[in-house]
């Protein structure tokens, strides 16, 4: 019997698959499509989404396929400045840059081949789940071999449902979509550039809020260039992706003398949430769980942090360290957080696409220079005992780098809650602390100037760290301590089965 079974290896189910590998797990993951997804999806992600790929292996070579973005903005039909939102060039507290750009299907590459490296975990390529029985306290899943043509079935502690947005997972689970609003159409399409481009639109990403044809700019990687453009009424969707069509959408910018179209598609942007994000073993992370509009760049983000907040509790229960119950924390800390984004980017979809002409002189007046939506977005997680009602729970902990070159994370591995603590702090009484712990509790002395001035900048003397790297919460006494890591017992087997 596996450990855990992914339905659905996009970005979403390949990480969790390289998660779970990193913490020994032994994982099967399925996808019905033999190849990457070949349509233009994401081009931008963030530096809290880099620093998974760093826990899932990637980091170092997908940094070599990415561009550190300056930002975003939002011009009106006349070209004057609505919102400036502009990105740190500099490495931030995540310990990676603010904002990249990135080709999504370089990432999933990179995923699947470290992927391919990972003994305890099978990949089952052009094999599409069709079927998945509970039965004696496991799951059984049913597929099909589309290079055989035969049929199999395999046993699964737990299953999650990384199975995009028309997730059979989901429907399994019998949850409804709730609907945030936001259902609109656009072409979306990927040039690459034959020589350098004489009217080049720069580095930045650009909102065209033009209530004639409302259009996003997104300076991709390498030559790569895209181009958002919402549907008007009137226009086919069939016809539309013609490059005769595409072409003289964007004459005033690009001709094809400059640049190849690469490929293009039409989408409907959706802006919805899944109620049950679990139902006993089954679970459901990514796009099968929410889907936003792209105005943020933030859809694989989420799904991303979705599964960074899973990995570790499943890992724990599996392991009999903790009850399942552990796993009704996922969606109570996800989903207002991702609700949160995709609230903000259904704002900034009515902003972009307003149509109407007295609509768009109301948002100009509005907007005139003023970045105040953009300022808005930090959520923390939603509430649970692992982070509730606690100085600093909840939020993300930096990772300060090492005068040694490392990154913190580096330092304090995989799957562990971390106890960090000024040297001062008396390491036996604090190791002892560790030791009750029934989660894996590493104690990391903070000897490193960085890390030090990450806990003035808290005003704490001890940060515990939660394994996806969100704070469970600081404290200044032994005693705050103990409560943090009362906290965690909370989940422990033998209290929550008595
Ligand atoms: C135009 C556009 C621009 C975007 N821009 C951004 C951006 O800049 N930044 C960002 O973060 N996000 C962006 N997104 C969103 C991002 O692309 C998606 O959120 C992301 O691809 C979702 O990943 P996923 O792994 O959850 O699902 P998917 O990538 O959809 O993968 C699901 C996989 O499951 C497989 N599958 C489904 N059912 C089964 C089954 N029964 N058996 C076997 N396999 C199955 C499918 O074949 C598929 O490969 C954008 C999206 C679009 C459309």
């Amino acid at each position: 019997m596996l450990d855990v079974a992914i339905i659905g290896l996009g970005p979403v189910g390949a990480t969790l698959a390289n998660l779970m590998g990193n913490m020994g797990l032994s994982v099967v993951a399925f996808d019905r499509a033999t190849e990457i997804y070949p349509l233009p999806r994401a081009v931008h992600f963030d530096g809290e989404t880099m620093r998974v790929f760093q826990e899932a292996g990637v980091a170092d070579e997908l940094l070599r396929c990415v561009h550190v973005s300056p930002g975003m903005k939002f011009v009106n039909a006349e070209g004057a400045l609505l919102v400036d939102w502009p990105r740190p060039m500099e490495i931030g507290h995540h310990g990676w840059h603010a904002s990249y750009r990135f080709h999504q299907p370089d990432l999933e590459r990179l995923l699947r081949a470290r992927l391919r490296s990972r003994p305890q975990v099978q990949l089952k390529l052009g094999c599409d789940v069709y079927a998945v029985d509970e039965r004696d306290g496991h799951l059984t899943l049913r597929y099909e071999d589309a290079h055989q043509g035969s049929l199999h079935a395999l046993d699964a502690r737990y299953v999650v449902g990384c199975d995009g947005a028309r997730s059979l997972v989901r429907r399994l689970i019998g949850s409804e979509l709730e609907d945030l609003g936001l259902h609109e159409r656009w072409l979306v399409f990927d040039i690459i550039l034959k020589r350098p481009w004489a009217r080049s639109l720069g580095d930045f990403s650009i909102q065209f809020c033009n209530p004639k044809r409302p259009s996003t700019y997104v300076r991709g990687v390498g030559n790569r260039r895209r181009w958002e453009i919402m549907l008007m009424p009137g226009d086919d969707v069939t016809e539309i992706v013609r490059p005769e069509n595409i072409w003289p959408l964007v004459r005033k910018w690009i001709t094809p003398d400059d640049a190849d179209l690469e490929r293009g598609a039409v989408y409907t942007f959706h802006s919805v949430i899944a109620h049950e994000w679990r139902k006993g073993r089954l679970l459901l992370a990514g796009d099968a769980a929410h889907q936003t509009p792209p105005f943020l760049g933030q859809g694989m983000c989420a799904g991303i942090r979705d599964v960074a907040n899973l990995a570790w509790k499943l890992r724990a229960v599996i392991s009999g360290e903790a009850s399942p119950a552990l796993l009704d924390t996922y969606q109570a800390e996800r989903r207002p957080h991702v609700a949160e984004f995709i609230e903000l980017a259904v704002r900034m979809g009515r902003l972009i696409q307003a149509t109407g002409e007295s609509q768009a002189q109301e948002r100009d007046r509005r907007f005139d220079g003023n970045p105040e939506l953009m300022n808005s977005i930090s959520p923390a997680l939603g509430p649970s005992p692992l982070n509730g009602a606690i100085a600093g729970g909840g939020t993300l902990s930096w990772q300060p780098m090492l005068a040694d070159g490392r990154r913190m994370d580096d330092v304090m591995g995989a799957a562990h809650f971390c106890l960090v603590a000024r040297p001062q702090w008396e390491g036996a009484e604090l190791e002892a602390v560790c030791a009750k712990s029934p989660l894996k509790l590493k104690l990391v002395l903070a000897t490193d100037p960085s890390v030090l001035s990450w806990l003035d900048a808290l005003h704490a003397d001890v940060a515990v760290i939660r394994p996806d790297r969100y704070l469970l919460g600081t404290a200044t006494t032994l005693d705050e301590v103990r409560q943090l890591c009362r906290r965690i017992s909370t989940f422990d087997v033998a209290v929550t089965a008595g």
